[in-house]
């Protein structure tokens, strides 16, 4: 068995875990990040950039909510359902990490919000020469190396070593399979969730992988970290998905965009169920969809309304991370879904045959048609108050659909933890030298994601991660004063 040292380690070097190590590290301590895949950056690559509330870039152009602002929307919004001395602690750190970020050299767009009516508090990471945030989290990666943080890849953490009710390290296997016993004042987890593993989706949060959820699956998220605090004695926290809605299998980006537009939004039993124009709050329509028959709906548009989204600006919404303005290839790309046998996507010459092809309700989908066309003729819609400019009717063959589920970025919670990202045992106390930060330990939302600030969960992570990183690193200079 190798043996190593480290006055703090940290378990996985995705968003948390980097920003950890980086803290840790600042603070002139000996770091070693164990990582199971064999790059760093975890999910944090794949998304586009994290919340901040008072950086430069938002001071300088009158952005986003204030630090007291943003608190306050965020208790507002969660019902004080959740920590209030953790959002908090949260919010005050974001007001320094995108300038500390971008003073380590990260570059960034400007602040924007996610949908309308929501707070300019994302920092969308500028690509570069790497897709998505990969520069952060390359830029991230090089400073914990400049820093000597040790970062050992493809080297999973198996289980926290606890030593009386003191935890002094972690058991890893290395890429040869040898065991690796690591000791350490301080254990920081920070392994992103449980989102690849539909037996613990299932078991936690009631969803079927496939079935009646399509989430965002990063390999290797198996509740490694979660199962490891538990443990080691760690209490429970409410677990979730980080709820919004996706069409389910491999659809071209470009041909889901037309099927997220304000059209018809039905269930299966053809009824509508929500104000349409409320769509691009992605959470909001993941909820709304989650309360339906087998969790199903469905967009449906016609032969005028497919013409119309062909115009130049055919498209109500647009997506930052999707920049397709319009339908203009809509054919072209139905025709290759269709023709690759996917499932999802429908088109047919009459309510009827559509109603077949979807498993829609015939009698209820006419129903609704007749009812949604009615309120387009008079520009009123009395039961959700949709904007008139979205009432456009479904009349003219073909006629179109596109199925929506429930997705979700990944889980949500796990492990408890304090305001210092200390994590509580059911008795309330802390386990000395245990931490947890990022996805493992974000219980942060109640039950619906806080997406009216966004950048939120990446925002948790780097966040959490530092205070992690800081608060352990003290913990342990103490230990050895
Ligand atoms: C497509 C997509 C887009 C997104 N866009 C955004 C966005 O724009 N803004 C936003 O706020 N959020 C976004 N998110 C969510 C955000 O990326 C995550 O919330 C964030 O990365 C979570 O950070 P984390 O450190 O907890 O987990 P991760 O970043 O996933 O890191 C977890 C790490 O743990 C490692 N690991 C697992 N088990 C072990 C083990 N036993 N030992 C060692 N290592 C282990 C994994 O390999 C991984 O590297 C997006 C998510 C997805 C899927």
């Amino acid at each position: 068995m190798n043996k190593l040292e480290a006055d703090v380690i940290v378990v996985a070097a995705g968003a948390a875990g980097l920003a950890a190590s980086v803290a840790a590290a600042e603070k002139e301590v000996k770091v070693i990040a164990f990582e199971k895949a064999s790059t760093t950056g975890g999910t944090g690559s794949m998304g586009m950039g994290p919340l901040g509330v008072e950086s430069r870039r938002q001071r300088l152009k009158f952005l986003g909510p204030t630090k007291d602002e943003a608190f306050r929307v965020f208790m507002d919004y969660t019902h004080w359902q959740v920590d209030a001395r953790l959002v908090r602690a949260y919010i005050d750190k974001a007001a320094t990490t995108i300038d500390w970020l971008e003073d380590l050299g990260v570059e960034f767009e400007d602040p924007c919000a996610y949908f309308p009516g929501g707070h300019a508090t994302w920092h969308p990471v500028k690509p570069g020469t790497e897709a998505c945030a990969a520069n952060m989290y390359r830029v991230l990666t090089e400073r914990a190396k400049e820093k000597g943080v040790q970062i050992l890849l493809q080297t999973p953490v198996q289980r926290v070593i606890k030593e009386g009710d003191r935890v002094v390290g972690v058991l890893a296997e290395d890429r040869n399979g040898e065991e690796i016993e690591a000791r350490a004042k301080a254990v920081i987890i920070a392994t992103g969730g449980f989102g690849d593993d539909p037996n613990l989706i299932k078991k936690y949060t009631g969803y079927e992988w496939g079935k009646d959820l399509q989430s965002f699956r990063i390999p290797g998220l198996a509740g490694d970290g979660i199962r490891m605090a538990w443990e080691a004695g760690a209490a429970r926290t409410e677990m979730r998905m980080e709820l919004i809605y996706l069409m389910p299998g491999d659809i071209n980006p470009e041909l889901a965009e037309a099927f997220r537009q304000p059209h018809l939004l039905v269930n299966l039993l053809g009824e509508r169920f929500m104000n349409e124009e409320i769509m691009p709050n992605t959470a909001f329509t993941g909820n709304a969809i989650s309360r339906q028959k087998e969790r199903a709906s469905f967009l449906i548009f016609d032969e005028n309304i497919k013409n119309h989204m062909k115009t130049t600006k055919g498209f109500d919404f647009l997506h930052l991370v999707f920049p397709y303005t319009n339908a203009g290839n809509f054919e072209a790309l139905m025709k290759d879904a269709l023709d690759s046998g996917y499932e999802y996507v429908y088109e047919a010459d009459s309510l009827e045959e559509l109603a077949g092809k979807t498993g829609i309700d015939p009698a209820g989908l006419k129903a609704a048609v007749e009812e949604y066309n009615r309120f387009c003729e008079n520009g009123f819609d009395p039961i959700f108050n949709k904007s008139r400019k979205y009432l456009r009717p479904v009349k003219e063959p073909k006629f179109y659909a596109g199925k929506q589920l429930p997705g979700a970025y990944g889980s949500l919670g796990g492990i408890k933890i304090n305001y210092r990202t200390e994590v509580i045992d059911k008795n309330w106390n802390k386990i000395p030298g245990l931490y947890a930060a990022g996805t493992d330990a974000c219980s942060i939302y109640g039950d619906t994601y806080v997406f009216i600030l966004p950048g939120n969960t990446m925002g948790f992570a780097l966040n959490s991660g530092r205070i992690a990183g800081e608060n352990a690193a003290e913990y342990a200079k103490a230990l050895k004063a």
